[in-house]
């Protein structure tokens, strides 16, 4: 039987979600229905609503791409999940397996991919529906607010360790403070690296000196480049750059680096990167891009929280109700670390 509930519907550009109740399907056959009981709420999705990226290919859409819940029903070919399994569901709603990029491992890279909140709905809803295959389970010990993270913000930068293959001695710039810097910092601390923080409000650095930054740069007073250089004696081996804005951050980032290091590119600012050939070349450094994550690194990075490893900063908004609240105050750069709406 077709459940009811309510969903937030992106319907129009620079507009509130509005919310209304409507009908779920009942599971097709390799199908679960999930009953949201926590959502991360991403800067992609401000973004989206914001018109800074183009609009979901169906509309109205149910954005909501970091989704923790409750197997509410399953579909009659589910055999390895029940009704009450506890899961979290991303971005990732359905990837092909046969596509090249699949068959590699690199299923983010899908040729086939249907995205969460894009091509089908998402989770700003009281429910949602999802491939079995592409959900994952909880571990115990993982409250329903922090599941959320395990999907993007703990993902993204966890892959992008793992691309790097970051050790213990290793130097990590985290450059940027938002949710996904303070989930990097956790990660190259438990993977035994030295961290430095780079970001430019005082606030947030602190923020990061608590979760585990061995030093912290305001990017905002002095020149990052001369105070990581200056810590480091030649540089970083590894910087993380999460801005989404400003392309110098990425220029500075690659000065920043010592021989041999890497920079990776994980918030895209729009435009061009211009960078020094020779120098380049001569110190043999390494620009590469991360984009998102796979299955795999959502599943280490659940191990993580559970293992107490990584504690996403977060801040708690109740209710579906909330969404547009909680959206208006990551849009004002209020929110310390990723909002999560938690359903009543
Ligand atoms: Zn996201
Ligand atoms: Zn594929």
């Amino acid at each position: 039987m077709p459940v009811k509930g309510r969903a937030a519907f992106f319907k129009e550009v620079k507009k509130p979600l509005v919310i209304e109740e409507i009908e779920f399907p009942d599971p097709g056959y390799d199908e679960v229905l999930l009953k949201t009981r926590a959502v991360g709420v991403c800067h992609t999705d401000l973004a989206t609503i914001d018109g800074e990226f183009p609009p979901p290919p169906r509309m109205p859409a149910v954005l909501g791409h970091e989704i923790a819940g409750e197997v509410y029903a399953v579909g009659s070919g589910v055999k390895d999940l029940k009704v009450g399994d506890r899961v979290v569901l991303s971005w990732l709603w359905h990837t092909c397996g046969r596509c090249r990029y699949c068959r590699r491992g690199e299923e983010h890279l899908c040729e086939n991919l249907v995205e969460t909140g894009r091509h089908v709905y998402g989770g700003y809803a009281e429910y949602v529906l999802a491939k079995a295959s592409h959900v994952i389970k909880i571990p115990e010990g993982v409250p329903w607010e922090y599941a959320p993270a395990a999907t993007d913000a703990i993902a993204t930068p966890f892959k992008a360790l793992r691309m790097v293959n970051a050790q213990e001695g290793d130097v990590v710039v985290v450059w940027g403070v938002g949710a996904l810097g303070f989930n990097a910092i956790q990660i190259a601390k438990a993977k035994g690296c030295t961290v430095i923080a780079v970001g430019r409000s005082e606030f947030k650095l602190k923020k990061a000196k608590e979760v585990g930054a061995d030093h912290v740069v305001n990017a905002r007073e002095t020149n990052p480049v001369e105070e990581i250089k200056k810590i480091t004696g030649d540089g970083a081996d590894i910087v993380l750059n999460f801005v989404p804005t400003d392309m110098k951050a990425y220029e500075q980032s690659f000065d920043a680096l010592r021989k041999g290091g890497t920079l990776v590119l994980i918030g895209y600012p729009p435009g061009k990167l211009c960078l020094p050939v020779i120098e380049w070349g001569l110190l043999e450094k390494k620009v590469i891009a991360s984009l998102a994550f796979t299955r795999f690194d959502i599943a280490e990075s659940l191990r993580l929280i559970a293992q107490g490893k990584v504690k996403p900063v977060i801040t708690v908004y109740k209710g579906l109700d909330s969404i547009n609240q909680a959206l208006d105050d990551l849009r004002k750069g209020k929110v310390l670390g990723r909002p999560v709406v938690v359903m009543d």
